[in-house]
């Protein structure tokens, strides 16, 4: 795909703003102490990153799937951690009110994480449902007035500083599998919610993650977002969009992983001449730039239909399969291009290679991609 003039210049202007805020030093201190920088998301929601995809009506930029992916990719070109700082609101956090909510709710919710002032999150997975989310034991009962919600949700990625939680709750205890599961803004400051102390990670550091612990939280009804009962095909289409900023996420860091071999191996010098003169070297930085063109071709691809309105659940998923599953092998190649340098914190490749990790775990492992993927082929009868 060939970018319009449009989504040329955004892209510019994500590109710009990363070089020029996401300094070396603050990276560093991101994966050194792992703790959420408030002045970038401050800068950030300034810029209107928080809601580059949420409707101008409620305080966003109106902007599409392509622009979004635009703004992650480059972000996370730069620094993955600080990608996920403008894509929550706009994805997961966002987006369940934008496709399900009512007007109230849109206009309770969204202005505030479009301006950057609240932060909302999503929980599904539970220590016993992770990639089997439908196995979800967390339960909201019916109670008078509201629902009272008992259970643990674990992973769940920005938590430490969130407002509100997307918590998706069993309400038909007799409804089999995923059947029966509801979705609700919990807001975390309410009496019975807790937190777990923040994960330990190997990536992506510098955006928290823990478990959301709720013991008997009483919400009002008006809390329920989307139909009693529905909520999990609301989380799966949400994880479509996600999935395609989290394969964007993954062609950023594939890229940074190109742009520091190229440069390496130009650089350093073994046998009296540049590595890069190597044929070994030079066929590893040609595969990596092959594949990260495909994934990128993929995940606009995959933002193209979803901004047409059309089916994108396989686009996304093998957008996200592909793109994940080349961010590992070319972290993993440019770990090798810079020899043993590559395997010091002093060389950002040795960060790349942690923070590719988790593109193909969360929002659906590789495999789970590739079971959807499937699973849309064999339900198809005959060809294309
Ligand atoms: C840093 C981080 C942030 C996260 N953020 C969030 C968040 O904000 N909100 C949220 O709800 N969740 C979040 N998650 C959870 C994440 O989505 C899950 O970890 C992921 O879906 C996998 O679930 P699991 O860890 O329980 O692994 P499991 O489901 O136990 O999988 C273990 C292994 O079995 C494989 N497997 C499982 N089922 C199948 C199958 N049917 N076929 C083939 N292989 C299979 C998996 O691919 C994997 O290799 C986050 C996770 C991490 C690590």
């Amino acid at each position: 795909m060939i970018l319009d003039r449009k989504h040329e210049l955004e892209r510019k202007l994500f590109r710009q703003f990363a070089e020029m805020e996401f300094t070396k030093e603050l990276q560093d201190r991101l994966d050194e102490t792992g703790e959420f920088d408030w002045d970038m998301h401050r800068k950030m929601a300034r810029y209107g990153f928080m809601g580059v995809r949420i409707p101008r009506e409620f305080g966003g930029a109106g902007g599409d799937y392509l622009s979004y992916a635009l703004m992650i990719e480059e972000f996370a070109r730069m620094d993955a951690a600080l990608s996920i700082y403008a894509n929550t609101s706009n994805s997961l956090g966002g987006g369940p009110l934008m496709m399900a909510g009512t007007q109230e709710q849109k206009e309770k919710y969204l202005p505030p994480i479009a301006s950057g002032e609240k932060i909302m999150v999503f929980a599904l997975t539970e220590p016993g449902a992770g990639s089997d989310a439908g196995g979800t034991t967390t339960t909201a009962v019916e109670d008078g007035d509201g629902f009272v919600l008992n259970g643990r949700k674990t992973f769940v990625s920005g938590a430490p500083m969130a407002d509100w939680c997307l918590v998706f709750a069993k309400t038909d205890p007799t409804a089999r599998g995923s059947r029966g599961i509801s979705m609700f803004v919990v807001d975390l400051h309410l009496p019975g919610v807790s937190l777990g102390a923040s994960e330990k990670k190997m990536g992506i550091n510098g955006y928290p993650t823990c478990d959301v612990v709720m013991e008997d939280v009483r919400v009002p009804k008006d809390c329920l977002v989307g139909p009693l009962h529905k909520g999990f095909s609301i989380a799966m289409k949400t994880l479509d969009g996600g999935r395609l900023g989290m394969a964007a996420q993954a062609v950023g860091i594939a890229q940074s992983c190109l742009d520091e071999s190229v440069a390496y191996a130009k650089e350093r010098k073994q046998f009296g001449q540049p590595i890069g003169n190597f044929q070994g070297i030079s066929f590893m930085i040609a595969e990596m730039a092959t594949e990260i063109e495909a994934a990128r071709q993929l995940v606009y691809h995959a933002a193209e239909l979803k901004d047409a309105g059309k089916d994108a659940t396989m686009a996304c998923s093998m957008a996200k399969f592909y793109a994940a599953e080349a961010a590992n092998r070319c972290a993993y190649k440019a770990v090798q291009i810079h020899g043993g340098y590559g395997y010091s914190r002093d060389y950002k490749v040795e960060r790349l290679y942690r923070d590719a990790r988790i593109t193909s775990i969360y929002e659906g492992t590789s495999q789970i991609q590739e079971v959807v993927i499937a699973g849309q082929l064999l339900k198809k009868t005959g060809g294309r």
